[in-house]
């Protein structure tokens, strides 16, 4: 085994959500310990992720269908609004609740102001100005986490979209600074769409 073939997978485990090197290598330890069949079987469910899972080319949305069943034409959703989010997590907490249904944009992550502009979240910043050109939706509802890079990714996007001249709102700071939309609970999220601004 060589130090490169380590490297490659804690780069690659450290690519997951909050996992930084010191995790990435406590992955790798537990993997040793995994029996040679569940390795196996890890990679296999890996290798065949793309046959069970897609990226909505739309919205971004993870599901088992691309266009998403929200997105797909004909579907029962109000398409005169698309939410913003960041993750596929704050997605499922906000149907959960059952306070929304227009249709979605989800970027991946927020903004980073230090990372340079060909950013996975950037791309999908573009592919939401050229949705929103062509669909015109009658308003775009940022649902972003209250805390610096939400901040600095509402107001990219409110510059990026200026141009196309369509209503672009926030939720309200009914949510505390630091709380994860991906957490907050119903009533949170309905004071928060319902006083957007
Ligand atoms: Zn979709």
């Amino acid at each position: 085994m060589n130090s490169d073939y380590l490297a490659q997978l804690r780069k690659l485990f450290e690519k997951l959500p909050g996992i930084g090197p010191r995790q990435a290598s406590r992955f790798i330890w537990a993997l040793l310990d995994f029996s040679l069949e569940e390795r196996k079987n890890l990679s296999e469910l890996i290798g065949a992720l793309d046959k069970n899972l897609a990226r909505c080319a739309e919205c971004f949305m993870a599901g088992k269908t691309s266009p998403c069943s929200f997105c797909a034409k004909g579907g029962s959703r109000d398409r005169s609004k698309i939410m913003v989010v960041e993750k596929d997590s704050d997605l499922l907490n906000i149907e959960k609740s059952k306070i929304y249904g227009g249709l979605y944009h989800v970027l991946g992550s927020a903004l980073d102001p230090l990372e340079d502009s060909a950013g996975a979240a950037r791309e999908r910043v573009r592919a939401l100005y050229k949705r929103a050109e062509s669909a015109k939706p009658r308003e775009i509802i940022l649902a972003l986490s209250p805390n610096k890079l939400g901040e600095f990714t509402a107001s990219y996007i409110t510059k990026i979209l200026e141009p196309l001249k369509i209503k672009t709102t926030r939720l309200a700071r009914g949510l505390a600074t630091g709380t994860d939309l991906e957490y907050a609970d119903e009533t949170t999220l309905r004071q928060a769409l319902d006083n957007r601004k």
